[in-house]
């Protein structure tokens, strides 16, 4: 029987599915312990992670029987996908299954920091009242910078131009929008720098994205934007933008995504109560809705692909 290795969470009753025509062995805390996966993957036919477990070389090669990897989200940068390639390893990302989940996420957090609400809360629950010293000011007629414009990224522009915001796009890749649905203005980089009041990222991590915002990019934002970032961590780099919110050349941010996780104090600390932020633990593509769609979706595929 075909067998399959499952080392992070995944819906319950996706699992049930699974295991009707599978020999599953699930174990989400295994993505912890990269030795017991290099002892035991040997045995198995089939592997599906999310992004905790670093499927690396040493992994693959003990990997003799492995012909499919099924990804609980996107992104795979956690994924060796060269050595799978050579290995003839399908590598299979759950594309699009939670990009409205991730979209809701830039949308309440703009929201959010537009308004002030974390500094708002904060001088309340100080006995502060805080009613005519802080200013918030409204999202219509905003420009909101996309840089990466993919999957997620134009679900971002649809839920967002609803809102009254004017898109700007960046994504090199893309030599014009032929989606007629989508209202945005393919930009530059630096015009997205110059004119975003918000700007939201949604990069997959490669060597040429890392650390792709950073001190030069922060000076020539001229609107002081909120920065976004639902990607990866490293695509920012994490001193120079508290450096840009401390300097005012940017006047908020919401991270999900961070260089270590889970966050580490070196970084933690850094974030004073009564700064314009949100951060959260790697969760804006993570709901009930999602977590459904993505499991389902990798166990049609791995079904399929098995068949
Ligand atoms: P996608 O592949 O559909 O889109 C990525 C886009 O980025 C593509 O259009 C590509 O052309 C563009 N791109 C690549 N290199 C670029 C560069 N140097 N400059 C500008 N654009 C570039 O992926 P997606 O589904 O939209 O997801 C984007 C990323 O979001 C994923 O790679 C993943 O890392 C992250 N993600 C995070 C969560 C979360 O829970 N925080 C959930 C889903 C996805």
């Amino acid at each position: 029987m075909t067998k399959i290795l499952i080392t992070e969470f995944i819906n319950q009753n996706s699992l049930e599915n699974l295991n009707k025509k599978f020999d599953v062995n699930y174990d989400e805390k295994l993505c912890e312990d990269e030795k017991e996966i290099i002892k035991i993957i040997r045995d198995y036919d089939g592997l599906i992670v999310r992004n905790k477990t670093q499927v690396n070389s040493d992994i693959l090669k003990n990997a003799f029987k492995l012909k499919f990897i099924g990804r609980l989200g996107v992104g795979l940068d956690n994924i060796d996908t060269e050595y799978c390639k050579n290995k003839n390893i399908h590598v299979q990302p759950a594309t699009g299954m939670n990009a409205d989940s991730v979209a809701e996420y830039v949308v309440s957090s703009s929201m959010s920091l537009i308004k002030k609400i974390p500094m708002f809360h904060n001088g309340t629950i100080k006995g502060e009242w805080p009613r005519t010293t802080i200013k918030s000011t409204e999202i219509k007629q905003k420009n909101l910078g996309i840089i990466g414009f993919g999957t997620i990224g134009k679900k971002v522009a649809e839920y967002s131009s609803k809102n009254g915001l004017k898109i700007l796009a960046y994504d090199p890749y893309i030599k014009e929008l032929n989606d007629k649905e989508i209202d945005a203005k393919l930009s530059s980089l630096n015009e997205i720098y110059e004119k975003s009041d918000i700007i939201s990222i949604h990069l997959p991590l490669t060597d040429e994205t890392k650390n792709m915002i950073n001190k030069s990019s922060f000076s020539q934002m001229k609107n002081k934007p909120i920065i976004i970032n639902t990607s990866r961590g490293s695509v920012i780099n994490e001193s120079d933008l508290i450096e840009a919110y401390n300097k005012n050349n940017i006047s908020g941010f919401a991270l999900d995504v961070f260089e270590k996780e889970p966050i580490k104090s070196e970084f933690y600390n850094k974030i004073k109560p009564g700064m314009n932020c949100i951060l959260t633990p790697h969760i804006s593509g993570v709901t009930t809705e999602s977590n459904i769609r993505v499991s389902d979706f990798i166990v049609k595929k791995i079904t399929d692909f098995f068949n």
